[in-house]
């Protein structure tokens, strides 16, 4: 029996391959991947080794994740080196929990290998700290994406020093823009999209709650940051902030000086 290895492969830019991702690519049996990792990464696969798009994108399924758990289990059977190649890193969003039960399920040898999430993609297009000690105490990765079932945002984890990575935000702006003062947060907090992190087609738009509803919408993939760090004021804003009587049950539970 071969062994499965769960492979991220980053936001986009190929460079930010792990060489052990590079490494597993290069020698690959079978190659399983995600319709979001890009064409220069999958050229860095064998010659000869067999490359399935499983990929499912803006809703339109390819394969169901139970056809896709038990190909993996299929696959090896008859390879070595059997890869599930996902884009950014394969444990966040990635349905890779599923996967991974399949595969101890079957009694089969499987290692992850992390790759950069799309967070992290975008916090370094965007040049912003999602930690930046002035602005923020926590990083919450959430989506309001009804993929993920019985994960609804938990309000009672974001404060004012949050900063929410969102996923898979969608192309309905007001709608995320309304479910974010929904949940309680200022108009004016800073929040910034990032299409395309890394990728050659990478668009960064800073903006607002408030505005957001009338932003371009940017292409997929694309993901937001939404909090005091995505300010390119931040020690400007950082003093004002949160002055609303009405999001007292966000008060800061850090001190900014
Ligand atoms: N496992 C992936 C996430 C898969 S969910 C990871 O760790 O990054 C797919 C969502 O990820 C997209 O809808 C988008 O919100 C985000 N995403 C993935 N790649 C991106 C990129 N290059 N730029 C911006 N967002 C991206």
């Amino acid at each position: 029996m071969g062994k499965v290895y769960l492979v991220g492969a980053g936001p986009g830019d190929p460079d930010l391959l792990t060489v052990k991702a590079a490494r597993l690519l290069a020698c690959a049996g079978i190659v399983f991947h995600d319709s979001l990792v890009s064409r220069e990464i999958l050229q860095l696969i064998r010659r000869g080794a067999e490359v399935i798009d499983v990929g499912k994108r803006c809703g339109q399924k390819l394969l169901t994740q139970e056809e896709i758990n038990s190909l993996l289990v299929s696959a090896a059977a008859k390879h070595d080196v059997v890869i599930r190649l996902k884009g950014g890193d394969p444990l966040i969003f990635g349905r890779a929990g599923e996967e991974i039960e399949a595969l101890r399920n079957a009694g089969l040898d499987f290692e992850i290998v992390p790759g950069i999430t799309a967070a992290l993609g975008a916090a370094a297009a965007a040049g912003i700290s999602l930690t930046d000690r002035r602005a923020a105490s926590q990083v919450v990765i959430s989506t309001f994406s009804r993929g993920t079932e019985g994960a609804q945002m938990d309000w009672g984890a974001i404060s004012s020093t949050t900063t929410l990575a969102l996923y898979m935000p969608g192309p309905d702006y007001a709608e995320v823009a309304h479910r974010l003062l929904e949940g309680g947060l200022p108009d004016d907090l800073p929040c910034v999209i990032v299409s395309n992190a890394t990728g050659a087609e990478q668009q960064i738009r800073w903006t607002c709650i408030a505005r957001l509803a009338r932003e371009e919408k940017l292409p997929a993939p694309a993901l937001m940051i939404v909090g005091r760090v995505a300010s390119q004021k931040i020690q400007e804003i950082s003093k004002a902030f949160w002055r609303s009587e009405s999001h007292d049950r966000h008060a800061p539970r850090t001190a900014i000086s």
